[in-house]
């Protein structure tokens, strides 16, 4: 139970509401800030506008994945507020108080410094990316679908990246049949591809890798689909890039060369919000748990 606790819960989209109703479950008080438009309610939740909350009181702030923009101000898809978050709310709070955000950038990570509070970073967690790969992998299954003539059984399909989304995806689609060839760059995952019964292959050998293919899907961070592998790939390729903006692929290329190319960012919250509330609402209250009740009580 997380008895005791008051958590400001600050902006975001329907991923959140599932973390508001568990943290009510758990007998948790809080404070939604940027929520004055949702018809819901939530038994021990109080709507509030960010300067009615009395931050000295606050445990622990919740923001969503996307965390902050580059002046502090928080995503709020249930209100019109304005909801920023500025140093001086911040070192109200109490010293044990920590912040929960799916990634960060220069204005939290300056915040949080400043503040000397903990920011926990909840996507760069193996066991979120680990389990928010599952909707992302039904998520590509779904955006393949759409966008091709064939069957995903029998068709060629090149995975790029050998991390906790390229393997997901890898074995997801070689389980529906199809030919699965994944690149990668460390000897260890090459083996690992071996072992699992799909072709591995070496990225620096990716032009060569790409003139029989189907549909091409990357995970890697890093510009990798360059116009000169694009322009092997047979003209009915159909690229999915799931890695973060800007993605790893020459979109102006691509279209140049009438290739079908889909940035396909944020998937787990467009094809299973519920999910993909639930993934994190799930690792927030064993880490509320763990971290933030011991240091409360340590206090
Ligand atoms: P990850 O575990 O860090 O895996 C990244 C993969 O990219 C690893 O195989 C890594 O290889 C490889 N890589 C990184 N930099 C490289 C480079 N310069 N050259 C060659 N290979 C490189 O990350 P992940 O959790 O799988 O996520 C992959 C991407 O998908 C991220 O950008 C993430 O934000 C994004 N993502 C998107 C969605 C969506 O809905 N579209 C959902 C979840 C995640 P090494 O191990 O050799 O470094």
């Amino acid at each position: 139970m997380l008895t005791g606790l008051h958590i400001a819960v600050i902006g975001g989209d329907a991923r959140q509401l599932e973390v508001i109703r568990k943290l009510t479950d758990l007998d948790a008080k809080l404070s939604l800030i940027g929520f004055d438009q949702l018809d819901h309610g939530f038994t021990g939740a109080s709507k509030e506008q960010i300067d009615e909350v009395d931050f000295t009181e606050i445990d622990a702030i919740i923001l969503p994945v996307a965390g902050t923009n580059s002046e502090g101000e928080v995503d709020t898809i249930f209100s019109n507020e304005k909801v920023v978050l500025t140093n001086e709310l911040m070192s109200k709070t109490p010293e044990h108080c920590t912040i929960y955000s799916g990634i960060s950038n220069n204005y939290l990570d300056g915040l949080v410094d400043s503040t000397n509070r903990k920011l926990v970073k909840l996507f760069e967690r193996d066991d979120v990316a680990i389990y928010n790969s599952i909707p992302t992998v039904e998520g590509t299954i779904m955006m393949v679908i759409q966008h091709t003539e064939m069957t995903i059984h029998s068709s060629n399909v090149v995975v790029l990246g050998m991390g906790r989304v390229g393997l997901s995806v890898a074995r997801s689609f070689a389980a529906l049949g199809a030919n699965v060839r994944v690149g990668a760059r460390k000897s260890e995952h090459l083996a690992r591809i071996f072992e699992m019964g799909m072709k591995p292959f070496q990225l620096s050998d990716l032009e060569q890798e790409v003139q029989d293919i189907d549909v091409c899907i990357n995970t890697v961070p890093h510009q990798i689909v360059t116009a000169s592998v694009i322009s092997k790939m047979p003209p009915h390729t159909l690229i999915i890039d799931l890695a973060s903006k800007p993605g790893g692929t020459d979109f102006r290329y691509a279209e140049k060369r009438g290739i079908k190319a889909l940035l396909a960012p944020g998937l787990p919250g467009i094809v299973a919000p519920k999910t993909a509330g639930q993934i994190v609402a799930n690792v927030l209250t064993q880490l509320l748990k763990e971290d933030v009740l011991d240091r409360k009580g340590n206090a």
